[in-house]
This record gives C-alpha cells, sequence and structure tokens, in this order.
C-alpha cells in the first residue's frame, strides 16, 4: 500500500467509501465525479501507477477487471443500452490518479 495513494487507502477501507464490489484482487465504487448516470471505478488493490507499468504477471489482475467491469454493467442494468469502458494513460492521456483503475460509464438516456 501508497501511503500517499487516495485509491491504495479506498481499497484498505480508510475512508468512506462505499464498495458496489469487492474480491481479494479488486475493488468497485462509484466516481466521485461522475461523466454519467452510471460512473463506477474498478480498482485493482495492487498500486500499479498505470497501463505502462503493467508486467506480465499482472495479466490475471487485467482480465479479472474486465470481466468485472463487463458484470458490473449487468448489474447495474446496462449492458443492453451500451457502455464505455476506459483507461486514462498517463498525464496526455488524460490520467489524475496514478494507481491504474478502470472506468465504466454508461446510463445515457
Ligand atoms: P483518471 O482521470 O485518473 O482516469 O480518473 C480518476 C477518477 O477518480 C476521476 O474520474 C475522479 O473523479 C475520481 N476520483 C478522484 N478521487 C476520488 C475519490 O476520492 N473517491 C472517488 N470515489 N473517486 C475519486
Ligand atoms: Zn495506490
Amino acid at each position: 500500500m501508497h501511503s500517499n495513494c487516495i485509491f491504495c487507502q479506498i481499497c484498505a477501507e480508510k475512508t468512506e467509501t462505499e464498495f458496489l464490489f469487492e474480491n481479494e484482487t479488486l475493488v468497485v465504487f462509484r466516481d466521485i465525479n461522475p461523466h454519467a448516470p452510471v460512473h463506477l471505478l474498478v480498482v485493482p488493490r495492487k498500486h500499479i501507477r498505470s497501463i505502462n507499468d503493467l508486467v506480465d504477471d499482472d495479466r490475471g489482475i487485467i482480465s479479472e477487471l474486465i470481466s468485472v467491469a463487463q458484470s458490473m454493467a449487468v448489474s447495474q442494468g446496462i449492458h443492453k443500452s451500451g457502455y464505455k469502458l476506459l483507461f486514462n494513460v498517463e498525464k496526455g492521456g488524460g490520467q489524475v490518479i496514478f494507481h491504474l483503475h478502470l472506468h465504466l460509464i454508461g446510463g445515457w438516456a
């Protein structure tokens, strides 16, 4: 855990953030500044800075992030209407929090 990383703190339940799902690999919570009616963040417990820092051993984590995003889209009722899965990568790619996370965005009318 990186003590100065907000997502590490959230994963360690050091904040009031409500989890919509959690397992030993990752947690899912609502984005604090949603860009759509449904805007969830799927966040590995392991501190990985960005997509650029993935190593071979992280393949299982990435696979699980996407798999859980798929099931969260179903449980949020947006799988049929459609959604976006997004990784922002580094500053120029819009990344603000340097702890890897997958955005699940959807629910537009
Ligand atoms: P990024 O631009 O790094 O891909 O996205 C970071 C996201 O994290 C932003 O959409 C931002 O609103 C969200 N965020 C930042 N700090 C917090 C927080 O403390 N709690 C929650 N739930 N979301 C956060
Ligand atoms: Zn972190």
